[in-house]
């Protein structure tokens, strides 16, 4: 891709960018949780339904925040939108590496001398 048309997609990745504070890294889980006794519910095998957001720090570390049922579809949003923000950071990332080479390439006369 030559210059122009790699700082076009960089600035059409740009206008992309969903900026917004509604993020949220990590994966939502659902569990079934079931009380040993005393639960009538759990007797008739039914379970209450929870949801749990994992989140992995560098390291392997994790930590674990219980979502309440009425906020799940909002958690999902914000995951979405950082899963979205982070693909278009990784492309304008690669977009640069591209511009770098052209540059470096530009300033050493395009091409490789050999002697
Ligand atoms: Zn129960």
């Amino acid at each position: 891709m030559n210059r122009d048309r790699t700082l076009a997609a960089r600035d059409k990745l740009v206008d992309r960018l969903a900026v917004t504070g509604e993020l949220l890294r990590g994966t939502l889980l659902e569990r079934i949780v079931r009380h040993k006794s005393g639960c009538p519910k759990c007797a008739r095998g039914e379970g209450h339904q929870v949801f749990v957001l994992t989140v992995t720090y560098p390291g392997g570390r994790t930590r674990q925040f219980s979502v309440r049922r009425e906020r799940v579809a909002e958690v999902r949003r914000w995951l979405a939108n950082y899963q979205e923000l982070k693909e278009a950071i990784e492309a304008i990332c690669e977009l640069n590496h591209d511009l770098l080479r052209a540059q470096a390439a530009a300033s050493k006369g395009g091409r490789k001398r050999r002697d």
